[in-house]
């Protein structure tokens, strides 16, 4: 049997605005940086296990940043609200079917992490809904 190698996000929520107003926010001095720098040592470590590198530097120290998918469903059980790779979560929407995924960049250097995107993943060969 064929499984499906890729995957793809529907119903998207984008949290591009809330990045850019909570990087206003900091720049004016509104937010102090140990609130935003707060990644603790898991999602670190997912960030440098699981992650991609990220086409963007962290926008609070400029080093390099990983984006880290992580996976939620009631199907997945135990393994549910983990760090999953895009391979993974092709096979797991193989066994249980779509799955919701977030999608977050991660600095491993000064603990910069934000949501940016959540969405439904499906297989890339899903009907369109
Ligand atoms: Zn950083």
């Amino acid at each position: 049997m064929l499984s499906a190698t890729t995957f793809r996000l529907t119903h998207e929520i984008s949290h591009e605005w809330l990045r850019r107003t909570t990087l206003r926010d900091y720049h004016a001095g509104r937010i102090p940086r140990e609130q935003l720098c707060d990644a603790d040592f898991l999602l670190k470590a997912a960030a440098k296990y699981h992650g991609v590198e990220s086409p963007r530097r962290c926008p609070i120290c400029e080093s390099d940043m990983h984006d880290v998918l992580w996976v939620h469903s009631d199907n997945l059980g135990r393994k549910s609200n983990t760090a999953r790779s895009a391979e993974e979560i092709a096979l797991l929407i193989d066994e249980v079917g779509p799955i919701t995924v977030h999608r977050v960049e991660v600095c491993r250097s000064c603990g910069w992490n934000h949501l940016l995107v959540e969405g439904i993943a499906v297989a890339e060969d899903a009907p369109v809904t």
